[in-house]
């Protein structure tokens, strides 16, 4: 007999919102700091781990561009990816759609090819080595300029076969969908596929905003959507799905406690949720750990987790490769909890 946790860890899913930059976990910071030469300002791995207990969205923001400065070569970018589908792999990941910020590397200097091609050493390699596939999206940071992010595309282009879709992160009030309309045009015209993160601290509008002015597919978080009943309606009508990220709500406070999460409520009300990791090494959680924790505190039902682990899949940019997703949502059917 499978034991609870395990059991969730080899349910098959596929991961949709995940910032590789936030799978640093302190053991590679430390890794690739002594091996570019880089000088941490903290002591040992304990007194970092430390300092990834921050209380707010700022706090986190600021360790997370500061630890940033290990990442120099293809080779420290290509060990980031390959840890992270190290572990992706051991919680039941079986795709991976990963989001990277070309802005956050950018203006410290490296080139884009730089990030890009050390991230496909290991994504490319990715099925083969670890029984993952995976899709590659670049994210524009909504606190930097309209003009930053087309010059990132612009920048991006050389690497348009390695890249599948864009999305936008980074501090969401105050920067609304609409400052990005021409860049998500510009993606759209050039094929990409479009995500954006909507409604996670900003309102119930700026979904409205993604969705309507941006063309995005899929809203990730998408949390504060309950706050409008209109808008809950639209999603559900239109099967727009919702990437969300429990663990990442509780630390940034977005809910009160796990307990508050209104999950069960969304789905209850037909909404097609996938529940995700965000930034794993900073949130308390992979994605396995994600779906425990909702199994564990929202009592989520073995015919719940079946639907977040078939709407993963079916939320999925497999368009490319129907023969894979028929395989993994097969999976998903056939897979027997205890
Ligand atoms: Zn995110």
């Amino acid at each position: 007999m499978k034991r609870p946790y395990d059991e969730l860890m080899s349910l098959p899913k596929a991961e949709l919102h995940l910032h590789i930059e936030g799978t640093l976990e302190p053991e590679l910071a430390f890794e690739l700091a002594a091996r570019g030469g880089v000088t941490l300002p903290y002591a040992s791995t304990d007194e970092l781990r430390e300092a990834y207990r921050f209380e707010d969205l700022q706090s986190f923001l600021n360790l997370y561009y500061e630890l940033m400065a290990v990442l120099r070569t293809e080779r420290d970018f290509e060990d980031l990816a390959n840890a992270y589908l190290e572990r992706a792999a051991a919680q039941g990941v079986r795709h991976a759609e990963i989001f990277f910020d070309p802005q956050a590397h950018t203006s410290r200097g490296l080139e884009l090819g730089t990030v890009v091609e050390g991230l496909w050493r290991a994504l490319g390699n990715s099925e083969a080595n670890h029984g993952v596939s995976t899709r590659l999206i670049l994210c524009f940071l909504r606190d930097e300029s309209a003009a930053s992010a087309l010059a990132t595309l612009e920048a991006a282009k050389p690497y348009l076969d390695r890249i599948t879709g864009v999305g936008l992160d980074s501090a969401e009030v105050g920067h609304p969908p609409v400052k990005f309309r021409e860049v998500y045009e510009a993606a759209a015209a050039l094929g990409l596929r479009r995500v954006a993160h909507a409604g996670e601290e900003g309102p119930p509008e700026y979904i409205v905003e993604a969705l309507d002015v941006l063309g995005v597919e899929r809203v990730d978080h998408g949390l504060r959507c309950v706050e409008d009943p209109a808008l809950v309606e639209r999603l559900v009508r239109d099967r727009v799905p919702l990437t969300l990220c429990p663990l990442s709500n509780v630390r940034l406070r977005t809910v009160d406690t796990l307990a508050d999460h209104p999950l069960p409520a969304m789905l209850d009300a037909g909404l097609m949720c996938t529940v995700n990791s965000d930034d794993p090494a900073y949130f308390g959680g992979y994605a396995g750990d994600n779906f425990d924790a909702v199994r564990e505190t929202l009592g989520l039902t073995e015919d719940r987790l079946r639907e977040l682990a078939r709407n993963s899949f079916l939320a999925s940019f497999l368009e490319d490769d129907e023969e894979l997703r028929a395989r993994y949502l097969a999976e998903v059917e056939a897979y027997t909890f205890t």
